[in-house]
Order: C-alpha cells, then sequence, then structure tokens
C-alpha cells in the first residue's frame, strides 16, 4: 500500500476506541497530538573522514500517566510520522500494561546495516548529545529498538551522564547488566511475547506441545520470541529476516539459528545452512501452514495484499503496528485471533520499568524476581484486555486500546487542564 501513512493507521484505531467508550472528542483529543515533536540534524564523522548529516527524531506523545517512554530506532525509513505512530502505541502500551510512564519514541533515518561500530558510537553519541534538553531519568527514558541495542544504550547513557555531570543510568533502559542493565530486560519482549501465545493459546484451546508456528524477524524480538517458544514444545518451521525466510517442515534448530546469527555483527539468515532447511520467501512465510504466526519484523507486514493468505488462526504481533487497518479487517472476516501489538510486546518495557526502579532506587533484583513480576503483570494485563474485549464484544486489538484510553483519559481529566 503506497499511500501507507503509520500515524493515520493508529489515529482510526483510536477513534475507533473513543467511540465505543463514548467518549466526546473533548475527552481525548489531547491524544491525538504529541506534546512534544523534535528533529535534530546529527553530524557524524565518517570512518574515511568525510562528514555526514543524518536526520534523527524524538516524539513524546503523552506524558499524562508518568515520563516519556519509548525506543529508539536506527533505518533508512524512520520519519516524523512513523515516529509519531511509534510514540503514540508507546503511551497505548504503558497504559495497557499499567507501568508509570507515557509514551514517547526516537529515531534517526539511517541504514545501520551499513555503519561501522565507531560510527554507530559517534551517531549515537552526537543524538544524545542533541537530545540532552529534553531527556532524563525523569523526563524521558528511550531504549533499544530495531538495529540498537545494550551496547548502543551504553554509550547513550556515557555521553548523558557526561554531559549532567553526574551517573545516570535511568536515563535509558535496555543497557548491559554491567553497567545499570537488569537481568532479563534483553529476552522481555521475547519472553512476554511467549507468555501471551501460551495465555490465548489456553483460551482457544490449542495445545502448544507440536503446535506449528511461523515468525518473521529474527532480531531481539523474533529470535527470542522463536526461542521462548521452541522451549515451550512449538514446532518452528519458518523464520525470516531481512534477507529472506529458512523453513523445515519438521522444525528449525532455533538455538543454532539465533546463535549463529548473533556471532557476528552483519550476519544474516542467507548465510546459514544446514540439512533439511530450505529457503522460502518472505511472502511465503507469512502464508505457511501453520497455528501460529509472529510477525516481529517492521510495521505495514499484514496488508490488504498479505492478509488474505494467512492460513494461521492465531496471530501475536511482536513487531509495533505489522497489522494495517484494511489487513486487520480481512483477518476478523476470516476468524483469525490477533494478540495485538500493544499488548503482545509489552514484555520489553515492562522489565525497562524493572530495570528504571532499580536504577533510580539503587537496589538489585536477581532473575527470578524479574521474571516473576514480567508474568503477573503480562497474564494481568492479558485477562484485562480479554475481559474488555468479551464485555464489548469486540476484538482483542479494541478491547486493548479501549483499556488504554481509557486509564490515560482518566489521568487526563484527574489532572485537568493547568493553562
Ligand atoms: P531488530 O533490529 O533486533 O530485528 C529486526 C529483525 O527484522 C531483523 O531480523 C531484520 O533482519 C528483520 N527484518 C527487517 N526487515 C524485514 C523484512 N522486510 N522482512 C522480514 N524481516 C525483516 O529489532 P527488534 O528490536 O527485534 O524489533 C522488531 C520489532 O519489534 C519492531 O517493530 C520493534 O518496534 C518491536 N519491538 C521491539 C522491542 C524491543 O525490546 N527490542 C520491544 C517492543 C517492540
Amino acid at each position: 500500500m503506497s499511500n501507507y501513512n503509520p500515524y493515520e493507521e493508529v489515529l482510526r484505531t483510536l477513534d475507533m476506541a473513543a467511540e465505543m467508550l463514548g467518549l466526546s472528542d473533548d475527552d481525548y483529543i489531547q491524544l491525538k497530538y504529541p506534546e512534544r515533536e523534535v528533529k535534530v540534524s546529527l553530524p557524524v564523522k565518517m570512518d574515511d573522514g568525510s562528514i555526514r548529516v543524518f536526520e534523527g527524531y524524538r516524539v513524546q506523545h503523552s506524558g499524562v500517566r508518568g515520563p516519556y517512554k519509548g525506543g529508539i530506532r536506527y533505518h533508512q525509513n524512520v520519519d516524523m510520522d512513523e515516529i509519531k505512530a511509534l510514540a503514540m502505541m508507546m503511551s497505548l502500551k504503558c497504559a495497557v500494561v499499567d507501568v508509570p510512564y507515557g509514551g514517547g519514541k526516537g529515531g534517526v533515518t539511517v541504514d545501520a546495516t551499513r555503519l561501522s561500530t565507531s560510527e554507530m558510537e559517534r551517531l549515537t553519541r552526537r543524538f544524545a548529545t542533541r537530545l540532552y534538553p529534553v531527556i532524563g531519568p525523569h523526563i524521558d527514558i528511550p531504549a533499544p529498538d530495531v538495529n540498537t541495542n545494550g551496547e548502543v544504550m551504553a554509550w547513550f547513557m556515557d555521553t548523558f551522564s557526561t554531559l549532567s555531570g553526574q551517573l545516570s543510568p535511568g536515563v535509558v533502559t535496555g543497557k548491559p547488566v554491567p553497567v545499570g542493565g537488569s537481568v532479563g530486560r534483553r529476552d522481555a519482549t521475547g519472553c512476554g511475547i511467549m507468555l501471551m501465545v501460551r495465555e490465548i493459546a489456553k483460551k482457544l484451546n490449542l495445545n502448544l506441545k507440536g503446535a506449528r508456528v511461523a515468525v518473521q524477524g529474527a532480531g531481539n524480538v523474533g529470535g527470542t520470541a522463536a526461542t521462548f517458544l521452541q522451549r515451550e514444545g512449538c514446532k518452528i518451521l519458518g523464520l525470516s529476516d531481512v534477507s529472506g525466510a529458512i523453513y523445515s517442515e519438521d522444525g528449525l534448530d532455533i538455538e543454532g539459528v539465533i546463535t549463529f546469527l548473533r556471532a557476528k555483527r552483519g550476519r544474516t539468515l542467507a548465510d546459514y545452512s544446514a540439512p533439511d532447511v530450505t529457503r522460502i520467501s518472505n511472502d511465503e512465510l507469512l502464508s505457511l501452514n501453520v497455528d501460529i504466526l509472529i510477525p516481529a519484523a517492521l510495521e505495514n507486514t499484514i496488508t490488504g495484499k498479505t492478509a488474505p493468505g494467512i492460513k494461521a488462526k492465531i496471530i501475536v504481533e511482536g513487531a509495533n503496528g505489522p497489522t494495517t487497518s484494511e489487513g486487520d479487517s480481512i483477518l476478523q472476516q476470516n476468524g483469525v485471533t490477533v494478540v495485538p501489538d500493544i499488548l503482545a510486546n509489552a514484555g520489553g518495557v515492562a522489565v525497562s520499568y524493572f530495570e528504571w526502579i532499580q536504577n533510580i532506587q539503587g537496589v538489585k533484583w536477581d532473575e527470578e524476581k524479574i521474571n516473576e513480576r514480567l508474568e503477573n503483570l503480562m497474564v494481568k494485563a492479558f485477562n484485562d484486555v480479554w475481559n474488555t474485549a468479551q464485555e464489548a464484544k469486540t476484538s482483542l486489538r479494541m478491547g486493548a486500546y479501549m483499556l488504554a484510553v481509557d486509564r490515560i483519559v482518566t489521568a487526563s481529566k484527574l489532572r485537568g487542564i493547568a493553562y
């Protein structure tokens, strides 16, 4: 869909949820406008000595329920509309899982796969410097997203701390454990997806032992979700990344594939081979004969064009915004149950919240405590969404939006408009 606009997609769902809640325009009009949009230019000295200027964005959508929270993405398609959409989704996501944050998102328009590690570092440090006036542990707290990771967060935190003159681990989450990160954070989004698969499978009486699964995206979210699902007894038949997809009728050796990919920066599935593994296209992956499909790459994947071919009866959205509204209507007509992004991939922000608590209180939690809290939080959010959807006789996506909008609007009304 060439005229796809991610921000308008989210606004459409927001309007529908507000209507179902019986809200007036005045009740929720603020949610349609991000509180702050920042655009910065980022001059970076490249390894060959030349200077390139990249464009960076940070959108602070809603601070009604707490400091802005949301990841930083490095990708060639990043633009203001994408970041605005993702920032709004973060406000909704934090409200669905009821963590005391608002929503934000940031990004740089850059093909990160073409940058050396030292260029990535200089770009990140420049971005942190430019955003310095508008972020902070109680203002706006970034985290990793597409093509960013713990290493990038460590540079970001170090630059912020240098500028502020005090060690500020709470300014970003998703840091490596030795510099204030939390155990369990790296795997949190993928682990949360597994928990959501488990909960929806219980509701729909699907046995996870031997359940057939396809996963789009082999990065932090997709790779980890596939690993956790395999441990639950699922058979991962297909996995894709930007280079294409791999398939095995007997189930892929996911731990082996992910270990291979993570061993060297820049490796893709195109470099992987194993007996009984064949190559298929990304579109073929989406239409595999599976029980569960996990889109965990980018937005605008399940569209009017690809949705009709989907055979999975359950979709758990690992990515943010993988399904367009047109794709969503087709899935509903075909009886596919979708666990929506703002619930399904909230495990990351949940453990980010735990990391931030540890940073600002100067305490350390062990993995058992993190995992137990993550599970409690995600299962409670699932049941809240499920019950909202059942009561309103609507989809889980609409249930999640209704729950989130109601929580934000309630907080907004209590605070009032100051001036
Ligand atoms: P990542 O950079 O670690 O991985 C992205 C993966 O998608 C890579 O394997 C990449 O090759 C693949 N990919 C890119 N384009 C593709 C295409 N056209 N077809 C198939 N695969 C493609 O990023 P990530 O952190 O795993 O994020 C993935 C999604 O999950 C994004 O939508 C992100 O916003 C969302 N998300 C991430 C987190 C987190 O904690 N990292 C939390 C919540 C949501």
